[in-house]
């Protein structure tokens, strides 16, 4: 069963799809649902799909995959994007190499972006030295493809959507796609700027028609939790849109868009302001967020 997002859970939980797909759900406390990451193991490499916040979250991470590997050591870490829940854990797997795309590898190079990060990881407890901060070693324009021996991971950049640099992921011998965080199930999603490319990798994502769906937050579903997070963010951008076309400012529409169905989801009390003002921007409105 799964678990339901506001069920407290402050561990990593390992939860096997397949016998070579294994998902890492992050830890649940509040209303946060931290990244998950994924253990893909193919006949001659292993690859970790994301690398969640912290050593503390990645080590059992690391053990299942070493397990699952029979011992072997994690090949590939693959990135469904740059921001720090979703790369910060990259030292547990310190022999492995980072594939991402070009945009991703833009972003870990971006001076502000590293000295933000490095603050991050500090105020996580970590000794900023031991974070080591993380660099894409491969990276890919439009397209890469990983191969672990009788799996394949193939990798679509979509550009700036949720983040600045999007992602999304298909492993065709499973027939499972990774979103990242063009996926947020059962939490309110972190909308800023590009609503456009955030559309385009959902439409990539189920025209894989994939059979499960991997989120950056929140427990796997089916596909259908593509059509779920469409309709939430076409519910957005028409509510925002209407509100700002009736002459409202930015601000105004932060405190009338009303969302009726979404705005009792966990986190839409932080997020939802957060989602209209980036929302106006992309609709070319105003002061933004
Ligand atoms: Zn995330």
């Amino acid at each position: 069963m799964q678990p339901h997002p506001l069920d407290a859970q402050p561990d990593v939980r390992l939860v096997p799809l397949s016998p070579r797909v294994t998902v890492a759900y992050g830890p649940v406390g509040g209303e946060r649902w931290q990244a998950n990451a994924s253990i893909v193991v193919g006949d001659r490499a292993t690859a970790v799909i994301d690398a969640m916040m912290t050593p503390d979250q990645t080590a059992p991470v690391r053990s299942e995959a070493e397990r699952l590997g029979g011992g072997r050591p994690v090949r590939w870490v693959v990135l469904t994007h740059a921001d720090p829940d979703h790369v910060l854990g990259r030292i547990t797997f310190d022999g492995a190499a980072v594939v991402g795309s070009a945009r991703s590898a833009a972003v870990l190079r971006d001076h502000t972006v590293r000295e933000a990060y490095t603050g991050i990881a500090a105020r996580l407890g970590g000794d900023p030295a031991t974070f080591a901060m993380p660099q894409v070693d491969v990276a890919f324009e439009e397209g890469g493809t990983v191969e672990l021996g009788g799996l394949t991971l193939e990798g679509v950049s979509v550009g700036p959507g949720h983040s600045a640099s999007d992602t999304v992921w298909w492993c065709p011998q499973e027939r499972v796609a990774w979103s990242g965080d063009l996926v947020f199930h059962g939490v309110f999603p972190l909308v800023r700027t590009n609503l456009e490319n955030w559309f385009a990798g959902l439409d990539r994502l189920a025209a894989w028609d994939p059979r499960a769906v991997v989120p950056g937050h929140g427990p796997m579903a089916g596909p259908g939790v593509l059509d779920d997070q469409r309709r939430l963010l076409e519910e957005l951008a028409t509510e925002v849109g209407d509100l700002l076309k009736a002459g409202a400012t930015v601000e105004e529409t932060v405190a009338r868009v009303r969302m009726d169905a979404y705005r009792d989801l966990p986190m839409a009390g932080e997020r939802l302001p957060v989602a209209v003002r980036g929302v106006a921007l992309s609709l070319g409105y105003g002061e933004g967020a």
